[in-house]
């Protein structure tokens, strides 16, 4: 039902100074709980930037991670002296890209979608808060989950037409001179056709000393420049966190690797991606994603330690590129009754449990186990768990059609890579868990913005994503 503007103007009137008095509290409160920065004043600019971009980490991500969690302590970024909100749409849509997002967070300057770190009509070249930073002799960190040639990582090094030439972004790593790439491994080398040895010999020509595991990882020392990446996937990206795997190099280790190399008297900007809350996001998978946050906020956990070790020359800025999957917390279905705890039943990720299906397609696996493994697998008709996770034979019968289809070699409807027996359960979780989702791509709602250290009380409001940049840029005196 349409509503008239007036009487949307006359009812949003009352609520908009309300909202007014909120900004106030929240004004206040944000320059009175930074001690540190109002003692030192702006003067001098810090020495030690952090940026964390959480990629699709909506306000709703963020509060979904925590319900998951329960009891344990609230996640770091919510306990930020400062939040603000940003604006996010780009020059040519207003649902964002992660090229164009990021571009905006790393230049403070819109662009086109799939751009990277160019004007809109490609003809120049932005310069990036890194390379700004670089050239002022401070040193240099990208960190990413995902391969570090996608677009959010590469928006602060490389500058590119189009976002889908991983390759020769890629080749842009050794010439940006930045000390440090750490995360993901290139996907432009594992595509196919594309020699990922002449990239390796790129980068050991330009200085780089590359490190594929944890002890290459434990025993890199300043002086020498960095690519470091851990056990990866086909798409260059590291594993999901609620899938496990041990000892594996996560986000949070690259992040302390990369502190430990770049720390000292030049100090240096750091970039940190959590790219997978994205796609966790587009599976609409709300576990995984829930687990995506939670390692992205683990190391930010590892910053904020830095940080309490320097709080007179840190900045830590934490935001994301744009929100994906329309989340929302409480569903049709559900009314009021809300059930994240549901969520913690479930022990992949939407694509581990997909291969699994994936390999039963040669035949094998009745319908009945493949019910036992739901149950084993998200705790779906396991009712001596939790009642709620009763199976109506309404719902077994859409498994069952599922299962048909996924046996018959179907793919899912998002798209986004869940084969349809594997959608139809993470989709039935997550509905009698009370989450709900608009979209299988992104959204263009604001952004939370958190920050913390010197200069941190400037992210109070609501702004446009290009002025997180503006905002590091003069905080940090990187324009000449
Ligand atoms: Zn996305």
């Amino acid at each position: 039902m349409m509503m008239n503007h007036r009487l949307v103007r006359r009812i949003a009137a009352p609520a908009f100074s309300l909202f007014a008095w909120i900004a106030f509290f929240l004004t206040s409160s944000c320059s009175g709980s930074l001690p540190d920065d109002r003692q030192s004043g702006l003067s001098r600019p810090p020495r030690y930037v952090f940026l964390f971009i959480g990629d699709g980490m909506g306000s709703a991500q963020i509060k979904l991670a925590e319900l998951v969690r329960g009891r344990k302590p609230p996640l770091a970024m919510s306990a930020f002296p400062v939040s603000g909100t940003a604006s996010t749409h780009a020059v040519d849509r207003e649902v964002t890209g992660s090229a164009a997002a990021g571009t905006a967070l790393a230049t403070g300057r819109k662009t086109t979608i799939g751009t990277i770190s160019m004007s809109a009509d490609h003809s120049a070249d932005f310069e990036t808060v890194a390379e700004m930073a670089g050239r002022r002799g401070m040193r240099v960190g990208i960190v990413s989950n995902v391969s570090i040639d996608h677009a959010t990582p590469a928006c602060f090094y490389a500058h590119a037409a189009s976002r889908d030439g991983y390759y020769g972004i890629a080749m842009q790593m050794a010439s940006s001179g930045f000390e440090y790439f750490g995360g993901g491994f290139a996907k432009g080398a594992l595509d196919s056709g594309r020699p990922a040895g002449l990239l390796l010999r790129t980068m050991r020509d330009s200085g780089y000393a590359i490190v594929g595991d944890r002890k290459g990882l434990e025993n890199a020392s300043q002086g020498k420049k960095y690519w470091a990446y851990g056990d990866y996937d086909r798409s260059g990206a590291l594993g999901y966190r609620i899938d496990g795997g041990g000892d594996r190099l996560r986000l949070a280790d690259f992040v302390r690797a990369g502190i430990g190399l770049l720390e000292g008297e030049r100090g240096f900007f750091m970039m940190v991606e959590g790219g997978k809350i994205d796609w966790a996001c587009h599976a609409n998978d709300a576990a995984t994603a829930a687990h995506e946050v939670e390692d992205f906020d683990e190391a930010l956990g590892v910053a904020l330690s830095f940080y309490r070790r320097h709080p007179g020359e840190t900045l830590v800025v934490v935001t994301a590129d744009h929100e994906c999957g329309g989340l929302s917390i409480g569903n049709a279905a559900g009314g009021y009754g809300l059930h994240p705890e549901l969520l913690r039943h479930q022990k992949v990720s939407f694509e581990v449990f997909s291969g699994k299906v994936c390999s039963w397609a040669g035949g094998g696996v009745s319908f009945p186990m493949a019910l036992d493994s739901a149950k084993a697998y998200f705790g779906l008709g396991d009712v001596s768990r939790d009642f709620l996770l009763a199976l109506s034979s309404r719902e077994k019968a859409a498994l069952k059609k599922a299962y048909r289809a996924s046996m018959n070699g179907g793919s899912g409807g998002s798209g986004y890579g869940p084969d349809p027996l594997t959608e139809a359960l993470v989709s039935m979780l997550n509905s009698k868990a009370g989450i709900g989702w608009a979209s299988d791509t992104h959204t263009a709602v604001p952004v939370p913005v958190f920050a913390i250290g010197k200069g941190a009380d400037q992210f109070c409001g609501a702004y446009d994503n290009t002025d997180i940049a503006k905002k590091i840029i003069r905080i940090a005196a990187l324009r000449d």
